[in-house]
C-alpha cells in the first residue's frame, strides 16, 4: 500500500483519493510536461535545476505556467514535510488542463498542477551492486525535428516500448539509438562510458534529455580532474568500453554489467566508484546528513 501523497487542486491529498477529470489534455493527448525530483533528509535535491528545466520545457511547448518558481518551491517543501519518510521522490506534472475533446489546446485555459511524493525504487539494490544488464532497443528515440528531446514532455511511449523490449529480453534497461544509429540514452536515464580513463557521454543534440544528474556528474568529474567530453557514441563504443553506467534522478547512479550480452571490462569500475562516492558527498553537502 502506498504512503504516497500529492498536491492537487490546491491541497494535499492521499494518492488513493486524488482524482483527475477525464477531459484533462494531459491524459487525453499527453499534452504536458513533468519533472522527477529526489529528496534526501527532508530536502529536495537540485530543485532549482529541475524547475529551470520545467519552465524551459513549458516555454518550448507554449504552455504558460501560472505558478512562480517560489510558489512551486513552497508547495514542494510543504509536501516533503507532510510525507512520512525523509527520503523519497517527487513527480511534478503540469498538464494543459481540461478542454474540449479534440487535440486543439485552444479550449484549455487552466493548466493543472500535480505533485506526487512517494517512494521510488527503479531497480533492486542487488542489481545496483552487481550492475545492470542492458540491450540496445530496436525502438528509436524520436528525432529532434519531431519533438526536441530536451522537452521533458508527457509523451514517453517510445521509451515505454523500448523498456518493454528490455522486459521481454529479461534485462534491466534498454538503450535508445537515434535515427542515425548513434547512442542517445536509456529509457529514463542518461548513459556514460569510460574508455582509456576518459569519461564520455553523448551530446544532448544526438537525442538525449539534458539530465540534471548528467550535468552534475560532468561537474563532479571535472572537480576530480577526470578528463571528460561529450562525444557521439555508437553501439561499438558501448561494447568496447572499459566501464558504462546510467545516471538519473530515479536511477541515481547504476553501473552496467553487460550490453547485448557483452560484459563490460569492469563493473563497477574505478571511475564509477569515484563518481558514486562524490555523488553521495554532494547529496550530504547539499541536503544535510540524517542525524
Ligand atoms: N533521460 C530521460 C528520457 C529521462 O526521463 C530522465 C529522467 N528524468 C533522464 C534522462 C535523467 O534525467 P535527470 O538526471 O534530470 O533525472
Amino acid at each position: 500500500m502506498t504512503q504516497g501523497i500529492c498536491w492537487l487542486d490546491e491541497r494535499i491529498q492521499s494518492l488513493t483519493e486524488a482524482r483527475i477529470p477525464v477531459l484533462d489534455h494531459g491524459l487525453l493527448y499527453g499534452d504536458g510536461i513533468f519533472e522527477g525530483v529526489r529528496f534526501y533528509h527532508g530536502k529536495a535535491f537540485l530543485l532549482a535545476e529541475h524547475l529551470r528545466r520545467l519552465y524551459d520545457s513549458a516555454r518550448a511547448i507554449h504552455l504558460n505556467i501560472p505558478w512562480k518558481e517560489q510558489e512551486l518551491t513552497g508547495i514542494v517543501e510543504q509536501l516533503i514535510a507532510a510525507f512520512p519518510l525523509a527520503n523519497g521522490y517527487l513527480r511534478i506534472v503540469i498538464t494543459r488542463g481540461e478542454g474540449a475533446l479534440g487535440i486543439d489546446p485552444g479550449s484549455c485555459h487552466h493548466p493543472r498542477l500535480l505533485i506526487i511524493a512517494d517512494r521510488l525504487q527503479m531497480i533492486p539494490d542487488n542489481i545496483r551492486q552487481r550492475g545492470a544488464n542492458l540491450i540496445i532497443a530496436a525502438t528509436r528515440r524520436l528525432p529532434p525535428d519531431g519533438l526536441d528531446p530536451r522537452v521533458k514532455s508527457l509523451n514517453y511511449l517510445n521509451h515505454i516500448l523500448a523498456r518493454m523490449e528490455a522486459n521481454y529480453a529479461g534485462v534491466h534497461e534498454a538503450v535508445l539509438l537515434n535515427g542515425r544509429g548513434q547512442v542517445t540514452e536509456g529509457t529514463a536515464d542518461n548513459l556514460f562510458i569510460v574508455k582509456n580513463s576518459v569519461l564520455l557521454t553523448p551530446p544532448v543534440t544526438d537525442g538525449a534529455l539534458a539530465g540534471v544528474t548528467r550535468q552534475l556528474i560532468l561537474e563532479l568529474a571535472t572537480g576530480l580532474k577526470m578528463e571528460n567530453h561529450e562525444q557521439t557514441l555508437t553501439p561499438y563504443d558501448l561494447y568496447t568500453a572499459d566501464e558504462c553506467f546510467l545516471t538519473g534522478t530515479g536511477a541515481e547512479l547504476i553501473p552496467v554489467y553487460s550490453i547485448d550480452g557483452r560484459r563490460l571490462a569492469e563493473c563497477p569500475g574505478p571511475v564509477f566508484s569515484q563518481l558514486a562516492a562524490a555523488f553521495e558527498r554532494h547529496i550530504d553537502n547539499t541536503c544535510g546528513k540524517q542525524s
